[in-house]
């Protein structure tokens, strides 16, 4: 049986090709049938160019549905796909192209000369674009070409993608992703999210990563399903499209956003049967005002580049906000302390999963693959947290944010959720600074909100507040006022920005 993820999510596809797969902001409709279509002339324009499977296809481009064609169409022709966030620089993306040595790279038209160059340093033999709207040399090239292509078989274990991950510490790496990986992920998720007829995705994510291109774009796929594709997420967008909607799927910061729209609530939510959040922490406080406003419980997932989704909270039952729920069918997942063996219920460690889901290594680097998998096959995350007697889930940060001070370990999360719940804090982020002393010293960075400079949001009071309630040695020594925390495109608390900024600053 050919188990090329395409033809896995071709079975799923509405008997009826002009059913809707993508409705586009201007009203553009792309149908499952034209997607069928394209997706066929462009693996042809693939194999003519003489790509073989295996090889990669890299693409730089912005969220358009010829983006969306143009990975699927390298799935179909057998190709691995590579998609790369548009705001990589020069050396960045020569990093990628160096390191994957693509066959064909596909970018955006004013970052042409760049791509040339790169590729030529790079040893990429073929470059084609694709610009904003979904028009370039790409789709040119593709137009001639026969639509009736047949989908190249394809094995559970052959590659479908390599994702960089985002490289907080060292070198990104290329997480290799095979066809098994991506279809046991997306079939867990669609049946554990009961995907049903009639549901309408809003999608709002970009798609050079794993919550838009996989979470969201399979589930959909998988159900036959029309997505609004917008090109990004707007909340005014969204309050427009949400009432002809059922599932949407976001980062927390998506869903700060809409709590700022004035008249979002249970209207706007009428027909709306899921939202899901991931890729970053839910702050519990944005969990509750979500359900008293809306009426809707926010459904909490984790998971990561290396392997879709890990864990999420149920459908049906409790969704338990600040948890990440249970493991998915299909995943095992254990939390470990420092030697390696299991801790005890309730006590944060490391997270490491097991499955199918779990991928095949880092590309080029089977030391570090080796490093990250233990003896039994289990993948270290580098997340930690704890499982609670219900077996749920929760995060408490990644390893490498993981404070250690004068020897003793501080997981930012349980400062942070003391700073975020004083009155007047939009939200905080702990992290280690060198300190002479103590190797690391506990550093809070808080944002207050707007009109609220009042006494206690100052770095002695917020050290007051939080003194008799931890432990001293969690305590932060220093705290930081700030207008807003960095955050990447999907909503990630950049640490490593505010650990190298905070670090350079002289010490009172
Ligand atoms: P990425 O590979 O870019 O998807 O990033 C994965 C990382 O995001 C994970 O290893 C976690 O550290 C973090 N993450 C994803 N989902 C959640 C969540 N629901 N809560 C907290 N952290 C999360």
């Amino acid at each position: 049986m050919n188990q090329n993820l395409y033809s896995l999510l071709a079975t799923h596809f509405p008997k009826n090709p002009a059913t809707p797969c993508m409705i586009l902001p201007d009203g553009r409709v792309w149908t499952y049938g034209d997607v069928e279509r394209a997706s066929g002339r462009m693996a042809e324009l693939i194999v003519a160019l003489g790509l073989q499977p295996g090889d990669r296809v890299a693409a730089q481009v912005e969220k358009t549905p010829e983006a969306l064609v143009l990975y699927l169409a390298t799935l179909r022709a057998g190709m691995v796909f590579l998609p790369l966030n548009p705001a990589y620089q020069r050396h960045e993306l020569e990093y990628f192209l160096k390191d994957a040595r693509p066959g064909l790279f596909v970018c955006r038209p004013q970052a042409r000369l760049v791509a040339d160059e790169m590729a030529a340093l790079a040893g990429v033999p073929h470059a084609l674009e694709l610009d904003d709207n979904g028009r370039g040399s790409l789709i040119d090239a593709a137009a001639p070409q026969p639509d009736d292509f047949v989908t190249v078989t394809r094995s559970k274990a052959d590659l479908a993608a390599i994702l960089y991950t985002s490289g907080t510490t060292g070198r990104s790496k290329g997480a290799m992703l095979s066809h098994g990986n991506l279809a046991h992920n997306a079939q867990t998720l669609h049946a554990y999210w009961h995907f049903q007829p009639g549901d309408v995705l809003l999608h709002m994510l970009p798609i050079f990563h794993v919550h838009g291109l996989f979470v969201a774009c399979h589930c959909a796929l998988l159900n036959g399903s029309a997505m609004f594709f917008e090109p990004k997420f707007d909340a005014a967008r969204a309050m427009k499209l949400l009432p002809e909607s059922t599932v949407m799927m976001g980062v927390p910061t998506f869903y700060v956003r809409l709590l700022h729209e004035a008249s979002f609530g249970r209207e706007a939510c009428r027909n709306m049967r899921l939202f899901v959040s991931g890729s970053a922490p839910l702050l519990k406080e944005t969990f509750d005002e979500f359900k008293s406003r809306t009426g809707h419980t926010l459904l909490e997932r984790y998971g990561m580049t290396e392997g879709g989704m890990f864990t999420s909270n149920p459908y049906e039952g409790e969704r338990r906000g600040g948890t990440v729920g249970f493991p998915l069918p299909g995943t095992t997942l254990r939390i470990v302390g420092a030697g390696g063996t299991a801790v005890k219920t309730g006590v944060v460690g490391n997270i490491q999963v097991k499955g199918e889901n779990v991928f095949v290594g880092y590309w080029g680097m089977p030391e570090k693959t080796r490093e990250e998998f233990t003896g039994d096959g289990f993948f270290k995350t580098g997340d930690m947290g704890s499982i609670d007697t219900d077996g749920y889930v929760t995060i408490s940060g990644r390893s490498k944010d993981l404070v250690i001070t004068g020897g003793l370990n501080v997981y930012p999360k349980e400062s942070e959720e003391l700073i975020d719940a004083m009155p007047g804090v939009v939200e905080s982020a702990v992290i280690g600074l060198p300190h002479r002393d103590f190797g690391e010293a506990v550093t809070a960075v808080v944002v207050r909100q707007k009109n609220a400079a009042g006494a206690a949001l100052t770095e002695s009071g917020i050290i007051a507040a939080i003194k008799d309630r931890l432990a001293n040695f969690k305590v932060p020594k220093w705290v930081y006022l700030v207008e807003e925390l960095p955050r990447n495109a999907m909503g990630k608390v950049q640490k490593n920005t505010l650990r190298e900024e905070y670090s350079a600053l002289p010490r009172r």
